[in-house]
């Protein structure tokens, strides 16, 4: 199904205290990558709007915060309907600012979800704990709010990154302020209509909307207790050091270079589609996707399998769009270094030529560099977007020391038909995630998503189990009602 494209531009306000109100700062354009059309226009939040919305969060969060979690998740119950009943809308809309083509807007919508059924079955667990701790005496973990809590996100995911956190947030009894992407807001408001009609009491989930500036107005706030960011590597470090600096609990998540190993026995049609559609997939806009396969021994027909499905891939149909022309341009400047300082161009996605109709948007093929070095600049730095980097190594041994070499550490996935060297590389991969024949091993809930190295600052993962302890505080309550039968060291 081709991507709707708003015909005309959508006014993206703000969602304070229960109603879509335009900001009252300056103003931000928003065009399609698909076609440059203009879909939206952003009217950004002024420091007054923002002080608005964290007050109405206070207040709210109070009650939220008393309201049984049982309670709570009815509501992410109720939300889980109103998503899927307009995943197509959403879909469309998402799509439409991010570059993804339908297929992809959907999928992501879905991770969300599923993101949400891990919440919603926070209800059916005991989160906390109680034990007796000597005769008469009981100790409890009670899991309590954070606060009013904050999240900054980036353009690629403009639903499902949000997803990660917003379910359990709440969930936990936080009040949630949300800033989207300036280049991708238009999907914000959507997501805020859905929870409102899901029945969330007004203040507690609220959008602010703008770009730098409106994000660190939330770091810089002191009723703004804990914050979680996902975007690029270099405002991860600052979002970090700057929000820890100010007190506040942050988990920020950075940008990625993903290492695929490529082993001889690996499976040729496993290998060949897996890692093709893991470096096209998002037109390469996924922290997730592969950036350099590390190429041991004789690999030619893995290799062939990869271009050969690379380039059956329709632009518009099958690979969607980059989120701005000087992204676009940044890529043709890198693949054009990279061939002049020696690498081999197997597939040129420079020469592919936008959908019909769709002239004014920003395309690229899919781009395959052979004989890369891992000492150029094209191997190490992250790019977002569909080029793959091929780097020729004599054994596993040379292979691992390049991926650990990388200062990132998102993901590292091996293709191979034996499980001795599956285990070896997973055994060495310097990443939080690492995926056996899996091109893109983002984990499924209830198993946590996070890096390691400057993939990510802070502690603890972004989504599952691991999340609980970033948007809670245990409270340990110690009790005696009765008179203790014997003394004891406690008594
Ligand atoms: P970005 O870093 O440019 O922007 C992300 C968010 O930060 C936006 O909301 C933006 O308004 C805000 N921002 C920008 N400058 C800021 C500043 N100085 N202080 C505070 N906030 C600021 O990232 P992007 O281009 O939107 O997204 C792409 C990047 O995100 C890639 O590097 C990608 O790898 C990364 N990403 C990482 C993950 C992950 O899980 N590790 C997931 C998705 C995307």
């Amino acid at each position: 199904m081709s991507v709707k494209i708003p015909l005309s531009p959508i006014p993206v306000l703000n969602f304070v205290s229960g109603k879509f109100k335009a900001g009252t700062g300056s103003k931000i354009s928003i065009h399609s990558p698909h076609n440059g059309a203009l879909i939206g226009e952003i009217h950004q939040s002024s420091p007054e709007d923002i002080q608005t919305a964290i007050a109405d969060a206070r207040r709210a969060q109070k009650e939220w915060a008393a309201t049984p979690i049982k309670e709570r998740t009815k509501i992410l119950f109720q939300l889980r309907q109103i998503l899927l009943r307009d995943i197509d809308e959403i879909s469309h809309l998402k799509s439409s600012e991010s570059g993804k083509t339908f297929t992809e807007g959907k999928a992501g919508l879905m991770k969300g979800i599923e993101v949400l059924e891990f919440a919603t079955s926070l209800q059916n667990l005991d989160v906390g704990g109680k034990l007796e701790v000597s005769r008469g005496v009981s100790c409890e973990y009670r899991r309590m709010p954070v606060g009013v809590v904050a999240s900054i996100t980036p353009f690629n995911f403009p639903a499902m990154v949000p997803f990660w956190t917003i379910p359990t947030a709440l969930a936990l009894g936080n009040a949630y302020i949300w800033k989207p992407s300036e280049k991708t807001p238009l999907t914000s408001m959507k997501i805020a209509q859905s929870l409102q009609e899901a029945g969330l009491p007004d203040g507690i989930f609220q959008v602010l909307q703008g770009g730098a500036e409106v994000a660190q107005s939330l770091l810089d706030h002191p009723d703004v207790q804990a914050l979680s960011f996902v975007g690029s590597t270099p405002v991860a470090r600052a979002v970090y050091e700057r929000g820890t600096k100010a007190g506040k609990r942050i988990l920020a998540l950075g940008g990625a270079k993903n290492h695929i190993v490529l082993l001889p026995d690996a499976n040729p049609e496993i290998a060949g589609i897996g890692i093709s559609d893991s470096f096209t997939g998002c037109a390469g806009q996924r922290c997730m996707a592969a950036a350099v396969v590390l190429a041991v021994g004789e690999v030619r027909h893995h290799i062939q399998k990869i271009i050969d499905r690379a380039s059956s891939l329709e632009l518009g149909k099958d690979m969607g769009a980059i989120i701005s022309k000087a992204q676009v341009k940044f890529l043709h400047d890198q693949i054009e270094n990279a061939v002049a300082e020696g690498a081999k161009i197997l597939l040129d996605g420079r020469k592919a030529s936008p959908p019909p109709g769709m002239e004014q948007g920003n395309w690229i093929g899919p781009t395959i560099l052979d004989y890369v070095s891992p000492h150029q600049e094209i191997s190490k730095l992250e790019l977002f977007g569909p080029v793959l980097c091929i780097v020729r190594c004599k054994d596993i041994s040379e292979a691992m020391r390049i991926e650990n070499s990388s200062l990132m550490g998102n993901a590292c996935s091996v293709f191979t038909s034996s499980g001795a060297l599956a285990e070896k590389v997973i055994s060495m991969a310097s990443t939080g995630m690492v995926g056996v024949n899996v091109g893109v091993p983002v984990p499924r809930e209830p198993f946590s998503f996070g890096g390691i190295n400057q993939s990510k600052f802070g502690h603890g993962d972004i989504t599952g189990t691991s999340s609980l302890d970033f948007w809670s505080n245990l409270k340990k309550v110690t009790v005696k009602w009765d008179q203790q039968h014997d003394n004891n060291w406690m008594s």
